[in-house]
């Protein structure tokens, strides 16, 4: 049912970034139109401190879009009432009315000063109010009914159920990173970590199958939806297997996992400045498999320019497949899939020598390598605003450095943000 509402939004550690927080609350502002716009019709608009969006659609789209918006830390359904006495009484008195509990508690904020009762009277004036009306009883540790009450400039919200966001910075302010995306169950939620601190993931996925058709209509695709409940719009990268599987005939066999993962590397490294992005990320957990010990981890390193960031290191098996079913991308991700990793893994060596994948990666020219791989890659593009998927060759891309159309490119200022 269409419906007109509105919520306050009260946003997460963005309040902390000193003079970026313009930029910061800008982008939170943009995220959540993009986000709503998909199911209503939505304005927000910030009021000393907090986020107010007035939405005309079906309230539950609205939450559960809303739940999914980094950046957010709760919100709530709000009442907007004048801001005068007598108007939020009877919206506070007729939610302790309507609500089945016996027992309430109010909190009153008033950040307009110029409104004549200070926040501390405004509650309990409020609160002996609704005990003589209704009968029911104060209860400021356990309450059955939670109000709130804060009085802005020319408006007063009233509100008693807050609903938890998932913190994080908003998508976007932490820059691009170049995703290394193998479908599988840890990449994808890597990603999503990434964007939880602000990072917009540019995914990149090598694949097999002698067209891309098979990785498009893939579960690796699948998964790139889901996450853009997260993130909006998604750009992937899809590199053909086919070039490298050639070049490096006949490389020892207990080489194989680290060389290709360089060779990934490389590969990302790449593509980062046609995307704008300033570091690569992977779905790795230290010592989850052979490829993933910490020596590993410095063969795949070894002469990158950029920063190499892994969400995941520190993580169970248990704990990423739980974060996995909460994001969305878990089921997705079992499903079958002929991807690399099932040829170049089998004789991995738990310390494979740096030297030696230098070696070979400069024997086999890779920086080369990667070009022509790259040469032959496909862009997809997910908007899931509309539901289109377009897919075209990498070469045909007629954006400039890694402005990706529609997102503002709102430059921070790297001196502000706090340490
Ligand atoms: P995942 O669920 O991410 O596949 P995994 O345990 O299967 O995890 P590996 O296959 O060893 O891990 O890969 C480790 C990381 O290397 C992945 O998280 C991903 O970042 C990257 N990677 C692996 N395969 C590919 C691929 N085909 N294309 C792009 N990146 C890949
Ligand atoms: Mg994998």
């Amino acid at each position: 049912m269409k419906m007109k509402s509105t919520y306050v939004v009260h946003y997460s550690e963005i309040a902390l970034k000193g003079k970026n927080r313009p930029v910061f609350a800008r982008l939170l502002r943009y995220n959540l139109r993009r986000a709503l716009a998909q199911v209503g019709k939505v304005a927000v608009h910030e009021s000393e401190g907090r986020l107010v969006l007035d939405f005309e659609g079906d309230e539950s789209d609205a939450e559960e879009r809303i739940a999914k918006v980094f950046g957010v830390a709760w919100f709530a359904r709000a009442s907007i009432v004048p801001s005068e006495y007598d108007s939020i009484r009877e919206e506070v008195v007729a939610r302790a009315e309507s609500h089945p509990g016996g027992t309430f508690r109010i909190t009153a904020r008033r950040t307009d000063k110029s409104f004549p009762i200070g926040s501390q009277e405004l509650a309990t004036r409020l609160g002996g109010d609704v005990v003589s009306r209704t009968g029911r009883t104060v209860s400021l540790s356990e309450p059955d009914l939670a109000v709130n009450v804060d009085v802005l400039k020319g408006m007063a919200m009233v509100y008693s159920s807050k609903s938890r966001g998932p913190g994080g910075l908003p998508v976007g302010t932490s820059g691009r990173v170049l995703h290394l995306f193998s479908g599988g169950i840890d990449s994808p939620v890597a990603a999503w970590l990434m964007m939880k601190r602000g990072c917009r993931p540019v995914y990149l996925h090598f694949y097999l199958a002698p067209t891309p058709e098979y990785a498009i209509k893939s579960k690796v695709i699948k998964e790139v939806r889901r996450l853009s409940d997260y993130s909006g719009k998604s750009t992937v990268v899809l590199v053909p297997f086919a070039q490298y599987q050639i070049a490096t005939t006949g490389v020892p066999g207990d080489l194989e996992p680290s060389l290709f993962r360089r060779f990934m590397r490389v590969t990302a490294e790449s593509l980062a400045a046609k995307f704008g992005a300033s570091a690569i990320s992977t779905g790795d957990c230290l010592a989850q498999a052979a490829s993933q010990t910490v020596w590993n981890l410095g063969v795949f390193d070894e002469g990158s320019s950029l920063p190499i960031l892994r969400p995941l290191l520190a993580y169970d098996k248990e704990e990423v497949i739980q974060l996995a079913r909460k994001i969305g991308t878990y089921e997705v991700s079992l499903e079958e899939y002929k991807d690399c990793c099932a040829i170049v893994t089998r004789h991995p060596k738990t310390r494979a020598k740096r030297e030696l994948i230098s070696q070979f990666a400069e024997r086999l020219a890779f920086d080369q390598l990667a070009r022509e791989s790259v040469d032959a890659a496909t862009l997809v593009s997910f908007d899931p605003a509309t539901g289109s998927l377009k897919a075209s060759p990498l070469k045909e891309m007629g954006v400039s450095a890694g402005v990706i159309p529609g997102e503002p490119g709102e430059p921070l200022h790297a001196s502000n943000v706090r340490q």
